[in-house]
């Protein structure tokens, strides 16, 4: 299990997740608004941390960005949950399904595999996207500062199909 970043201790072994607006409270045992943080014996984890449930090599124009490496692929990824609660999520399968079910499914990965695998298929970013990308933050950074060293770009594109 992964330690989570960004939270602090409360009373009563309760934590204050610190990632996204909704500054959840949790008690012990309990997880997070997003499904996928869970207060175990007063400290913060990340249930899904390596856990990949979607992974593409998209063409980069699928993302809602402007004028960003046009022509290259990007390599695109995400955990499942998501702090959102959008009714007409494309991807809601993937984002509401630990919130509603508490099931996190995925194939575990290392940020170094996912870095050697875009750099294999030649994709020149690795994009963060499907759900809302905030809920597997320590994924990202793991594997973006990673990525840095074999330029290859970042983006961070929510909820994008
Ligand atoms: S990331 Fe999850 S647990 Fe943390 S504040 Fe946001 S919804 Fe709550």
């Amino acid at each position: 299990m992964f330690e989570a970043r960004l939270w602090k201790s409360l009373k009563n072994e309760s934590v204050q997740c610190r990632l996204c607006n909704h500054f959840c409270a949790i008690k012990p045992g309990e997880r997070g608004r997003c499904g996928v943080r869970q207060n175990i014996d007063g400290t913060l984890y990340a249930l899904n941390y390596g856990k990949i449930a979607a992974l593409n090599l998209d063409p980069v124009e699928k993302k809602p960005l402007y004028h960003f490496q046009p022509g290259t692929r990007t390599y695109s990824l995400a955990t499942m949950g998501c702090n959102l609660r959008c009714a007409f999520c494309q991807n809601w399968t993937l984002s509401q399904t630990p919130a509603e079910e508490g099931r996190i499914e995925g194939r575990d990965v290392t940020p170094q595999e996912l870095v050697d695998e875009a750099v294999r298929v030649k994709a020149a970013s690795i994009s963060y996207t499907y759900s809302e990308p905030t809920i597997f933050f320590e994924l990202m950074q793991d594997t973006a500062r990673l990525a840095k060293r074999g330029d290859c770009r970042t983006s961070w594109c929510p909820t994008v199909s």
